[in-house]
Order: structure tokens, then C-alpha cells, then sequence
């Protein structure tokens, strides 16, 4: 069907309402970019997810951050906007400013010559991310591995989504279908999603991230409404069974643990820690399950669970802004209240 037919579907569309997760940050991004929500009949709505990685991130994982910071000769080494994140109490940007020592990169391997040039200082890297990033954490220590380099450990937090997607439906989340995550589905491939597609009886779509793209996995999910189906509408990169390249190098040096998310506690096998006998290389990741706000009135934990919308937050553009994030929503692009925030989003 062509686009101009999709869209007036997708505007005139009067059936059951529907609650559509979409479940990657990058989607959250677009979906603001493209203005989709406005195209959409008021029976569709759109809920951001738990996709931002920055996000999902506990607190007790950015004290341990701080802390690292903060001993004689380490450097704790992170992405962009990780360093904006409230631990408990504060930011690694905060703990910057007091005296930490932080450095930012833009690769993972921009890490390796850091570690070359000061060899006597213990470089902490913040390996966060979803199945998209972990194979390049795997390529990391294989470079590690192969170098001899003595000087960098990795402080993972590292995620996985059909977990959580599942722990998500079993805790009462009011969504009818998902747009299942682009770049993560490169990766794993869309079968994974075949399991909670069926367990709950709700189709799952994978889209790209162009607006012509997003329209027609949204009009494939209306399609199939109350069908535990997925279908892939992102077959250009995203296949069956995904990379098995990159989930072998994962295999290798990973393996499945529970993982903490911000504001929904432990959900079981969703994150992975290196295995034992890679474990010299890890500066302390496992047991960081405590999750404490730095602002009690933040609402990050119902907006990652889709029962809340950003702006419904009491703090929602009033305290908390992208300048002053009293949450971990706030901080990054991919985030939901960030995003909401900037584009002076209301649905
Ligand atoms: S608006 Fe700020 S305080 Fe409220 S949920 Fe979002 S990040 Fe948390």
C-alpha cells in the first residue's frame, strides 16, 4: 500500500483504542522528528519505553561511577551523556566539577590510546548499553586481550530487551502492541520477539527510523491487532536470526545475569556481566541493585513502564529540565521526558 493510503488509515483509524510502545529511544527521537503522533487517530496512542540506555541506568551504578572517579590514579571513561545522569545524590558531571577525573569519548577504542599514554592511571570504562553495544564491548577486550594492556576495566551495565519487555506485560503495562527496536533487532534478530508476541497475544513490529518507515509498522501493527504476530518492516538490516557474528563475540566474554533497571527494580536474565574467567577485567559491576532518587517526586519509573506520560510528572518542565534533569529521563536525546521537553510534546 502506498504512504498517502497509509496515513489515511492511520488518521481515520476508529477501532479499539490502542496503547503502542515504542520501545527503542531512537524511535522515541524520530516519532517527536517526524511529528507522527499528530498524524494518528486519537483511538492510537504512543508510550515511550525503556529503550534509552542512559535512562534504565540505576543509581548505585553512577555512585560506583563517582567513587571510581574519585580514587588516586583512575580515570573513569564514559559517553556523552551518561556523565549528565543523577546517581543518588549527584552526577558524574558534579563529581567532575568537585575534582573527579572523567574523560568522555565518542568509541570505546578511542579508550585504547588514553590507556597508552598513562599507563600508571586504571582507566574504568562505563560499558552501558543494549544488544546493539555489547558486541562492542566484546571487540574492546579482544583489543585489550591482544595488546596486553593492563590498564583498563570495564564497569558494565549492560541490558537486553525481550526480558524486559516481558517483565513490562507481566507488571500490568497498558500496551497493545510494540514497535520493536530498530538497531537492537539488527543484532538479535526479530525471532526474539516471537515468544512475547504469543505469550500475550499483541503483535510486535520492527521498524526503521524514517517517518515512511514508523507509518508503515504502525499501520502493520493496527493490521494485526490482538495477533501475538511479529512482522518485520525493516527488512533491509534486520533479519530472522540477526547478526550471528556480532552474538557469538557477546557469547564469548558475556554471560546472561539479572539485571537492575531505573525505577523497576531486578527483572531477571536482562542483563549480561563478563564471565569468570574474563572477570579481571571488570572494576567491581556486579551487586549495584540499589535504585534511589535524587529527586523523590520524579516519575521516571511509571514513564519507562508507559503508565505515565512525561508531562504528567509534577516536575516535568517546572524543576527538572534537560538543564537541570532531576531524572535520567531527561538527560539524553533518546530519553522520553527529554525528548517530550524539547519538542513540547502533549500526547
Ligand atoms: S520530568 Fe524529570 S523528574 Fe519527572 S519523570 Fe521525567 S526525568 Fe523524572
Amino acid at each position: 500500500m502506498d504512504i498517502e493510503k497509509i496515513k489515511q488509515e492511520l488518521k481515520h483509524y476508529d477501532g479499539p483504542e490502542m496503547n503502542i510502545m515504542e520501545v527503542c529511544g531512537s524511535h522515541t527521537e524520530a516519532v517527536a522528528k517526524y511529528g507522527i503522533p499528530s498524524l494518528l487517530s486519537p483511538k492510537l496512542h504512543l508510550l515511550s519505553g525503556p529503550g534509552c540506555p542512559v535512562c534504565v541506568t540505576a543509581s548505585s551504578y553512577i555512585d560506583r561511577l563517582i567513587a571510581l572517579s574519585l580514587e588516586k590514579n583512575t580515570c573513569v571513561v564514559t559517553f556523552g551523556d551518561l556523565i549528565r545522569v543523577p546517581g543518588s545524590r549527584k552526577s558524574l558531571s558534579e563529581a567532575k566539577g568537585e575534582g573527579a577525573r572523567v574523560e568522555m569519548v565518542y568509541s570505546p577504542l578511542d579508550l585504547l590510546s588514553l590507556a597508552q599514554k598513562e599507563p600508571e592511571t586504571l582507566f574504568v570504562f562505563a560499558a552501558v548499553g543494549f544488544e546493539t553495544t555489547t558486541p562492542v564491548y566484546a571487540v574492546l577486550l579482544e583489543e585489550i586481550i591482544e595488546r596486553h594492556v593492563e590498564n583498563i576495566k570495564l564497569l558494565t551495565s549492560i541490558k537486553t530487551m525481550p526480558e524486559v519487555i516481558d517483565h513490562l506485560m507481566a507488571n500490568g503495562a497498558p500496551i497493545d502492541a510494540f514497535l520493536a527496536p530498530g538497531h537492537v533487532s539488527v543484532v538479535t534478530g526479530s525471532r526474539v520477539y516471537e515468544k512475547p508476541a504469543l505469550k500475550y497475544g499483541i503483535p510486535f513490529a520492527v521498524s526503521g527510523f524514517k517517518a515512511e518507515e514508523l507509518l508503515a509498522a504502525l499501520y502493520g501493527i493496527v493490521l494485526h491487532r490482538g495477533q501475538g504476530v511479529v512482522k518485520n518492516y525493516y527488512p533491509s538490516v534486520v533479519t530472522e536470526n540477526g547478526n550471528e557474528k556480532a552474538k557469538k563475540a557477546v557469547e564469548k566474554y558475556f554471560q546472561t545475569s539479572d539485571a537492575v533497571w531505573r525505577g523497576m527494580g531486578k527483572v531477571a536474565g536482562s542483563g549480561k556481566l563478563l564471565r569468570e574467567e574474563y572477570r579481571k577485567f571488570d572494576a567491581g559491576s556486579e551487586g549495584l541493585e540499589k535504585d534511589e532518587k535524587l529527586n523523590p517526586a520524579c516519575r521516571c519509573d511509571e514513564v519507562l513502564m508507559g503508565k505515565r506520560k512525561p508531562g504528567q510528572c509534577p516536575l516535568f518542565g517546572k524543576v527538572c529540565s534537560p538543564a537541570h534533569p532531576q531524572g535520567a529521563c531527561m538527560v539524553s536525546s533518546e530519553g522520553s521526558c527529554f525528548s517530550y521537553f524539547v519538542n513540547k510534546r502533549k500526547d
